[in-house]
């Protein structure tokens, strides 16, 4: 997986044995991880990182996990932003189920991590297919994650590591608006300064690849948006 394409798992946990053993084994899986030790941080990280994933620990000085999934599930932009809660005893899930913070999934300590990771790549394979391995499909066109292939009414396509990058996104969830912005924190990744008429370039690259053996061209522009498949 390139850089760009690695899913970010943001850990929210205070002791730091338990956050360096999940880093370490996220870390191995090939996901990028980002550390947070409290509530505020962990809030403030999301805004800056927009990981894909949160594992957040139930019990934190001052600001609960609780409170911070409530706050998440509450903002439109951090909504479907999967969570996994952590908490000590069986009890505690019981009472999050209670409390319906929104949590996509929990896990009672001490967890094994062989299932915590299972979890982790589960809620993924929902949100982040591509970067988890999953063949996608968007009408004749079939995205083959793991081979990086690309087919279109059987037919195989040749396309450029960036366009391939583009197309998996778009594929990932057909029929949103990805402004040029959005495309380039997902696909150059944020560390890289690129700009935004790299785009439009890399759209009219992968527009032309994508009807190199006919075929309509799937690729949507919206004005003043951004662009979307299908
Ligand atoms: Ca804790």
């Amino acid at each position: 997986m390139s850089p760009a394409e690695q899913p970010t798992v943001l850990i929210v946990e205070d002791e730091p044995a338990q956050r360096e053993v999940l880093a370490y084994n996220l870390e191995a899986e090939g996901f990028r991880v980002a550390r947070a030790e409290t509530g505020d941080e962990a809030l403030m990280l999301v805004d800056e990182l927009a990981p894909d994933l949160v594992v957040l620990d139930w019990m934190l000085p001052s600001v609960s996990g609780i409170e911070v999934c409530r706050q998440l599930k509450t903002r439109s932009e951090t909504r479907s932003l999967p969570i996994i809660m952590l908490s000590a005893r069986a009890e505690e899930v019981d009472r999050v189920r209670g409390l319906e913070t929104g949590a996509d999934d929990y896990v009672v300590k001490p967890y094994s991590v062989v299932e915590l990771m299972a979890r982790v790549r589960a809620l993924l394979r929902r949100t982040r297919p591509a970067a988890v391995g999953q063949r996608l499909e968007f009408e004749d066109i079939v995205l083959d994650s793991e081979t990086h292939k690309v087919f279109r009414s059987g037919k195989p396509l040749k396309l450029g590591p960036t366009e391939f990058r583009l197309l998996s996104t778009f594929m990932e969830k057909p029929g949103r608006v990805w402004s040029r912005e959005q495309l380039l924190d997902r696909v150059w990744g944020r560390d890289i300064y690129v700009d935004t008429r790299t785009v439009d370039v890399h759209i009219g690259r992968l527009r032309k690849a994508l009807c190199q053996q006919g075929g309509d061209d799937p690729v949507r522009t919206v004005r003043g948006a951004g662009y979307a498949l299908g």
